[in-house]
């Protein structure tokens, strides 16, 4: 057995092993992926969120820092007026309100609140009025709304003179004292001389969007700044410098361009209620995001929390979703990078197995080869066949067991040489046997077969048949591997020789037979064989025939036709062609004479005898005819028919025939209706002329009488001696009438010419015709008594005998 490559040891659970091998090595790099995946996402997403959260504190800051801006520039805007007021003498509304014309962009307005004693209430009214405001009231509003007098106080803080774009209408006159934030403001105003604001106020005549806001409020003192606030100093006041501010057009005109994607809210830090805002943008915020800014501002006296948002347009700017996209992408790689890993170890794997497969098949097949190879031998030796098997390349020759003791030797008797076989061969074998070899290697046949003789262990010689082929070539075509059978064929042989010899006795008996033709036929009638006494009985050679159908002209036709006639009517079936000669042959013989007609054209009667030729299965393949050539008897039987029908003396028929042409005439004529009439005549005196010249001259007169009778009769008229000088003649198809006619010519030519040296001879005729019914005798009877009838009238004359 060829030596398996070591791979093919890999065992199938192996193989099962890599596949989870392979599954397991996937399933790690595609957990390795996605780990990496999650952390450089969460990486990602944590830079981004780092971003995201500096981007917000920046735009956040900038936001609080231009709220906290905004603020310090009312302050600084009212300051500025302060210090116009402060620098001037008299500031007139006219002066007043071209002077804030310019800082009223984004303040809800500005107001001029000059500080009114009580006592002074009237005249400063009255001044008013002077002055062209002639509706002119230190008020405040009730409840509702409403404009009263404002009720009477220290010291009033009347809106003297104002100046908005947004307030349809100054309130002139109100007094800022009438509310507790104006009251609490103008308090701190004037004990802090500095910049206050209120707390947060609803601000009356402005639009509602813009209403919620807060009053800035700046004392004005006339002397310096550099006295101390004292009660006096307190008392000097001379107004207060009023600037109202809304938060929403503080905060939104001042806005750059994070207005929409902040949400911003500000609120009072000292209000402790969270969810009531000074202001709320109207940007949404986004809580999603979790990030808020807060700051607090405090903007003159008062402390305000701004708090910024993101608002979700913010965060779709600045907010990406880079982890996404990593986790996308690196979800994507590490399951293609798995998907490979799995690809690359699942096709070693199953080029692993199909290695193993293929491994595992050709040793499977290698096996069965084996195994065939020995079933082989063993079928073969059992069947009585030696086997060879010989590797041309190695000189070496497998002989099987039975191979070896066909020639009775041992297994270890015999080496694994080509020599042990053709060493063995009997000399005048050799050459056939090496000649048929030779052309098989040389690829001229198909087959090696030789017949030949070995010579055995014991010395005598065995017959055997010596098959082989050629079952290897290499690539020139020369061969490498050739198995063969050896056959013992010894029996065979000798009954083959037993035949042959059989077979030439046989042919050496058929051709000694020239006397006999023996002919056989297979059942188409084609020619088998044909014996030296065909050949002569027919005059065809065996080479002319044999192989061909049998002459179609060696048999008559008519003969032929009769005998299919006879022999359909008697089987019951038709019968045609050549089965016209074996048809009755059956299980046994057919024998039966036939006219033949030599080459030559000459006519033989055979006898043919059929036999059947069968197989050894009893069916019947052919015929075997032996035919005789019977002409000479057949001619010899007639002769001694002819002869025993004749009357010897006058060579005319005899009393037999005429009884049978009598007997068939007699039916012919029954059948077909036609007339029979008989002629008898008898000589007259007849004794007298032997009596006077001897039996002789009787004889001849017998005979020349019944020669000239015979010139005057038909060919169908039978003329016949009933013995003695008693004659008659048979008229077939004959009336009464037309036979007595004929035995008048007879008569007439009878006594009118003379016979030589005995005169004229006379006889009696007697005339009768047969009537159906009738009997041969009685027609006998009848044409004797016509005969006895003439006689007895005198001779020489005729009579009849009507029916
Ligand atoms: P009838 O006129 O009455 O017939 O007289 P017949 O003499 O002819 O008749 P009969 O019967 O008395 O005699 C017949 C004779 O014919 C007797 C016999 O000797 C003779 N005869 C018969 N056969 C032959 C024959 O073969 N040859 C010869 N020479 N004579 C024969
Ligand atoms: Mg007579
Ligand atoms: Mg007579």
């Amino acid at each position: 057995m060829t030596q398996l490559p070591a791979y093919e040891q890999l065992p199938v659970a192996q193989g099962v092993a890599s596949q989870k091998k392979a599954l397991q090595a996937a399933g790690l790099v595609l957990v390795a992926g996605l780990l990496l995946t999650a952390l450089l996402s969460w990486n990602v997403w944590r830079n981004a969120r780092t971003a995201l959260e500096q981007q917000f504190a920046l735009a956040a800051n900038e936001r609080i820092d231009r709220v906290r801006e905004r603020l310090s520039m009312q302050q600084s805007e009212l300051e500025s007026i302060q210090r116009f007021f402060e620098n001037s003498e008299q500031v007139s509304r006219e002066e007043f309100e071209h002077f804030v014309s310019p800082l009223l962009g984004d303040t809800l307005g500005y107001a001029w609140l000059p500080r009114v004693e009580q006592r002074n209430r009237a005249a400063f009214e009255a001044g008013a009025h002077a002055a062209g405001m002639l509706d002119f009231m230190i008020f405040e509003l009730t409840l509702q709304g409403q404009p009263i007098p404002a009720q009477q106080r220290e010291q009033y803080f009347p809106i003297l003179y104002g100046a908005s774009e947004y307030l349809e209408e100054m309130p002139l006159g109100m007094d800022l004292n009438s509310t507790l934030p104006g009251r609490d403001l103008a308090q701190r105003v004037v004990r802090g001389r500095t910049v206050e604001a209120s707390m947060p106020v609803i601000l009356p005549g402005a639009p509602p969007a813009d209403s919620t806001g807060v009053l800035l409020a700046a004392p004005l003192y006339r002397t310096s700044a550099t006295v101390s606030p004292t009660a006096e100093t307190r008392v000097g006041v001379q107004g207060i410098l009023l600037a109202a501010i809304s938060y929403r057009l503080l905060i939104e005109q001042g806005a750059d361009g994070h207005t929409e994607q902040l949400a911003l809210t500000m609120r009072d830090a000292n209000d402790p209620r969270p969810d009531v805002p000074l202001y709320r943008s109207p940007v949404t915020p986004d809580a999603t995001a979790e990030l808020v800014s807060e700051r607090h501002l405090s903007f003159a006296g008062r402390d305000y929390l701004v708090r910024v948002e993101p608002s979700s347009d913010f965060l779709r700017r600045n907010q990406g979703h880079p982890q996404l996209w990593m986790i996308f992408a690196g979800g994507l790689t590490s399951v293609l990078l798995a998907g490979y890993v799995l690809t690359l170890l699942g096709q070693r794997q199953r080029a692993l197995q199909l290695v193993a497969e293929r491994t595992a098949e050709l040793r499977a097949n290698q096996l069965e080869l084996q195994e065939n190879q020995a079933r082989l031998h063993f079928a073969m030796d059992s069947a009585g066949h030696g086997v060879w098997d010989w590797s041309l390349d190695t000189g070496n020759v497998f002989y099987s067991h039975a191979w070896k003791a066909m020639l009775g030797y041992r297994d270890s008797e015999v080496g694994a040489t080509t020599e042990e076989s053709t060493s063995r061969v009997h000399p005048d074998d050799q050459a056939a046997r090496c000649e048929a070899m030779r052309r098989h290697l040389r690829g001229e046949s198909t087959l090696y077969q030789s017949e030949h003789r070995l010579r055995c262990k014991s010395g005598r010689w065995l017959w055997v048949l010596d098959r082989g082929q050629v079952v290897e070539r290499d690539h020139d075509g020369s061969a490498r591997r050739m198995i063969g059978t050896q056959t013992d064929i010894s029996s065979r042989k000798a009954a083959e020789l037993e035949l042959g010899e059989v077979n030439s006795r046989l042919h050496g008996l058929l051709d000694a037979a020239t006397q006999v033709a023996i002919v056989s036929t297979d059942l188409r009638g084609f020619v088998r064989s044909f014996n030296v006494g065909a050949e002569r009985m027919f005059g065809y050679s065996a080479q002319e025939v044999i192989g061909r159908p049998v002459p179609e002209n060696v048999f008559v036709k008519d003969e032929i036709r009769r005998r299919a006639h006879d022999l359909s009517s008697v089987l019951g079936r038709d019968i045609r062609g050549f089965e016209v000669v074996g048809a009755l042959v059956g299980e046994g013989h057919e024998e039966h004479e036939w006219t033949c007609v030599r080459r030559d054209g000459r006519q033989l009667k055979i006898n043919l005898i059929i036999t059947g030729v069968r197989d050894s299965t009893g069916n019947t393949t052919g015929y075997l005819g032996v035919a005789t050539d019977i002409t000479r008897r057949k001619e010899a039987e007639l002769e001694l028919r002819r002869l025993s029908v004749t009357d010897a003396l006058t060579g005319i028929h005899n009393r037999r025939y005429f009884k049978e042409q009598l007997d068939q005439a007699m039916a012919r004529c029954a059948r077909s209706g036609e007339p029979l009439s008989l002629v008898m005549f008898d000589i007259d005196h007849f004794k007298d002329i032997n009596d006077r010249y001897g039996h002789e001259a009787g004889d001849t007169v017998l005979v020349t009488l019944c020669q000239r009778i015979a010139q005057r009769l038909r060919k169908v008229d039978v003329f016949c001696r009933l013995g003695g000088e008693e004659l008659v003649v048979l008229c077939p198809g004959s009336t009464v009438e037309q036979a007595w006619q004929l035995a008048e010519a007879l008569w007439q030519a009878l006594r009118g010419q003379p016979m030589d040296g005995v005169g004229v001879v006379t006889a009696s005729f007697g005339v009768a015709s047969w009537c159906p019914g009738e009997s041969a005798d009685d027609l006998m009877r009848k044409v004797d008594r016509a005969v006895y009838r003439a006689k007895r009238l005198g001779r020489d004359r005729l009579e009849r005998v009507e029916a």
